[in-house]
C-alpha cells in the first residue's frame, strides 16, 4: 500500500532502526541523518517516515509531509549553522538525475561554496 514500509528499502530500514545512521533530528513525520558519503561539510538527508519513491509522489499523496521535509531541511541548516550565507536543498528525481535510493529524500548541502549550475 502507498506509504507503507518496503522490506527492500534501505531508508525504510533506517526509519525502522534496522540499519544504523547518524541521526541529526527526528520528528513525528521525518528523520534527518548524515549522508554516508558527504559531498559538503554539511550533507544531511531528510526523509519522510512514509515510503514514497520520490519527492513528486510524496508531494502528490502527502503534501503536508512534503512540507514537513522542507521545514526540517531548514531546521538542519540552522542546526549546522549553514543557513547563512546559504545552503542547498536537492531532490534528485529519476536515475538520469542521479537518484539511487527510491525513498523520497532531500539532500541538505552547505558549509562550502556551491556552484551553479550543478553538475
Ligand atoms: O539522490 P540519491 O538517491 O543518489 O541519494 C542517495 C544518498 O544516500 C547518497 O548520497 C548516498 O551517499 C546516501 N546513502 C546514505 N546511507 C546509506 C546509503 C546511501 O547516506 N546507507
Amino acid at each position: 500500500m502507498a506509504g507503507e514500509p518496503q522490506s527492500d528499502c534501505l531508508f525504510c530500514k533506517i526509519v525502522g532502526g534496522e540499519v544504523p545512521a547518524t541521526i541529526v533530528r527526528e520528528t513525528e513525520t521525518t528523520v534527518a541523518f548524515r549522508d554516508i558519503n558527504p559531498q559538503a561539510p554539511t550533507h544531511v538527508l531528510v526523509i519522510p517516515r512514509l515510503h514514497y519513491p520520490d519527492a513528486a509522489s510524496l508531494a502528490a499523496a502527502e503534501p503536508q509531509v512534503a512540507a514537513d521535509v522542507l521545514r526540517e531541511a531548514h531546521e538542519v541548516a540552522q542546526l549546522d549553522k549553514v543557513d547563512e550565507p546559504g545552503y542547498r536543498i536537492v531532490f534528485n528525481t529519476g536515475s538520469g538525475a542521479g537518484q539511487t535510493v527510491w525513498h523520497a529524500h532531500a539532500h541538505v548541502l552547505g558549509g562550502r561554496g556551491l556552484n551553479w549550475p550543478p553538475g
